[in-house]
């Protein structure tokens, strides 16, 4: 079985779909984070990230292991480094090549067969699992979300906000799997609400379709 949680950077999908999956006993998966491994393999190897052609075969060469709180690369925790500023414009970059999606949904689509999963990312409802039982496109405003960010990250709000909008843009705007709702996806508005509430909501309609 799987959920899956949709939206743009910053409205929350991490802190919730964790919070879900630990309420259910599914297991939650942070695809972000393997477009963030492609991006550092790529940053670490010079290949340009502009450059599908050349992302393809790294991206499939790579070993990605996910246990919901770690991210290993090979054998190296990279859970710290793929939250850097640099990987994480570079994810937005390297995420646009189909090259680089199809490799990665074949091993989303690999680990969601074999369990029971809460799955957040971008494409998660319309691409990689458009059968999910539930789907949530989860939004806030956009100056909500650098906020939460540059409160996480101890950085600055309106620098915050320049490189998210940047990113929602190549997010929404590229040509294969684009950020938008799933067709039959629930939306959830977050601005103004806590995690606890979000999940509470989500808890509720996951629920209902269990
Ligand atoms: O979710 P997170 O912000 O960690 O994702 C990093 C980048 O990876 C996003 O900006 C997006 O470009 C890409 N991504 C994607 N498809 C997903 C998850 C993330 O294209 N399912």
């Amino acid at each position: 079985m799987v959920f899956a949680i949709d939206g743009p950077a910053g409205a929350g999908k991490s802190s919730v779909a964790r919070a879900v999956a630990a309420e259910l006993g599914f297991t939650y998966l942070d695809s972000g984070a393997m477009y963030r491994c492609v991006a550092l393999a790529a940053l670490e190897a010079g290949v340009d990230v502009d450059d599908g052609a050349a992302l393809g075969p790294l991206a499939a060469a790579l070993e990605i292991e996910l246990d919901g709180r770690h991210v290993m690369l090979g054998a190296r925790d990279v859970s710290t480094p793929i939250r850097g500023r640099e990987v994480t414009a570079a994810a937005s970059h390297v995420s646009v090549h189909p090259q680089v999606r199809e490799a990665m949904v074949a091993r989303q689509r690999q680990l969601i067969a074999a369990g029971d999963y809460v799955a957040e990312g971008r494409d998660i409802g319309t691409v990689v699992a458009p059968q999910a039982e539930l789907k949530i496109f989860l939004t806030a405003e956009a100056a909500e979300r650098a906020r939460r960010r540059a409160a996480e990250l101890g950085a600055d709000a309106a620098t915050v906000l320049a490189e998210q909008t940047m990113r929602d843009e190549r997010d929404s705007a590229r040509e294969h799997s684009p950020l938008r709702p799933a067709p039959g996806a629930v939306t959830l508005d977050t601005s103004g609400l806590d995690v606890e509430q979000v999940v509470e909501r989500i808890a509720a309609l996951a629920g209902a379709s269990l």
